[in-house]
C-alpha cells in the first residue's frame, strides 16, 4: 500500500537517505529498526509529506503522493504520530479526540464543533465516536481529566485514539512505546493488534523495543546508512550476521 522507490535525501552533504526502496503491505504491521542516525525518521517524514527528498519516487494505494503535503496525504488516510505526544494539555482527554477533523470533512465542520451555547448534530455524534474511541483505547476512567495530567504512556494511547478518531488506513507510528511502563505498554500493543486484525488498519512502525518489534511486526525492515540491509522476519533478522554485526560491533561468534 506503500511503495517508496529509489529515495535519495541529503542534508549538506551528508546523504542520509540512500536510494532506498521499501514496500509496506496493506494489512501488514510493518517494523522499520536500525541503528542510530540510520535515517528511519528521516525517511517517515519523507513519507508523511513532512520534508520534501532529493530524488525517487512514493506511491500510496498505487498514487504518486512525492511531495504532497501532510494534510492533503491525511484526507487520504496516511497519517503519522508523533514521537512527542502532541495533545491540546488544557482539554480533557475526551475533547481532545472531539478536536480532531475527520477525514474528508471540510474545514468549516471543524469549526462547528466546538461553538459555545449551541449543541450541534455534528458535535453530538462526534462526541459519539469520541466515546467509543476512548472505550478502545483504554482511557475511559480518565476521559474528563485534562490531558496534561496523563501519564506519558496514557498520553501515547490517546495519540492512538487521535488517529482511530480520523478513520486513517495507514499510520507511521514513531516510537509510540518510548516512555511507556510495562502495563500500559501492553494495552498499547493490545490496541496496535485489533486495530490491525479488526479494523484493517495497516502500521510501519519505528521502535527501538525489540521485545514489541518481535510481538506485532512482520515483515520487520533493517535500514543502516539510509537503504535497506536486510528484510525479513523477525527470526530471519535476529538470526542474520550482518545485523548483529550493525547493532552489536561484532559479528556473532
Ligand atoms: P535514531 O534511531 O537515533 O532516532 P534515525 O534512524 O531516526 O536515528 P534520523 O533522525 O533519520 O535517524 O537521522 C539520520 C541522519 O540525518 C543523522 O545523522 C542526523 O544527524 C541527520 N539529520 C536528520 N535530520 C536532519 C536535519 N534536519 N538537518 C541535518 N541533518 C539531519
Ligand atoms: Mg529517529
Amino acid at each position: 500500500i506503500i511503495d517508496v522507490q529509489h529515495v535519495n535525501k541529503a542534508f549538506g552533504g551528508l546523504q542520509v537517505i540512500n536510494d532506498c526502496s521499501i514496500q509496506v503491505e496493506e494489512g501488514s504491521i510493518t517494523g522499520l529498526i536500525g541503528p542510530n542516525g540510520a535515517g528511519k525518521s528521516t525517511l517517515f517524514n519523507i513519507i508523511a509529506g513532512a520534508l520534501p527528498l532529493d530524488s525517487g519516487r512514493i506511491l500510496f494505494d498505487g498514487r504518486d503522493i512525492t511531495n504532497q503535503p501532510a494534510n492533503a496525504l491525511f484526507h487520504q488516510g496516511l497519517l503519522r504520530t508523533f514521537q512527542i505526544a502532541h495533545e491540546f494539555s488544557n482539554l480533557t482527554a475526551l475533547e481532545n479526540l472531539m478536536m480532531v477533523p475527520p477525514r474528508q470533512a471540510g474545514e468549516n465542520l471543524f469549526a462547528t464543533w466546538f461553538k459555545p451555547g449551541e449543541v450541534r448534530r455534528e458535535e453530538a455524534e462526534v462526541r459519539r465516536r469520541a466515546l467509543e474511541v476512548i472505550d478502545f483505547v483504554g482511557l475511559h476512567h480518565v476521559r474528563n481529566e485534562l490531558a496534561g495530567n496523563l501519564s506519558g504512556g496514557q498520553k501515547k494511547l490517546l495519540e492512538l485514539g487521535r488517529t482511530m478518531m480520523t478513520d486513517a488506513k495507514v499510520v507511521l507510528l514513531d516510537e509510540i512505546a518510548a516512555g511507556v511502563n510495562r502495563t500500559l505498554l501492553g494495552d498499547l500493543v493490545g490496541n496496535i493488534e485489533r486495530l490491525n486484525r479488526e479494523m484493517g488498519y495497516t502500521f510501519l512502525v519505528i521502535e527501538h523495543d525489540m521485545d514489541m518489534i518481535a510481538r506485532l511486526c512482520d515483515p520487520v525492515i533493517v535500514l543502516a546508512q539510509g537503504s535497506v540491509m536486510v528484510e525479513g522476519s523477525i527470526e530471519e533478522i535476529q538470526n542474520n550476521p550482518e545485523v548483529i554485526e550493525a547493532y552489536f560491533g561484532s559479528p556473532a561468534a
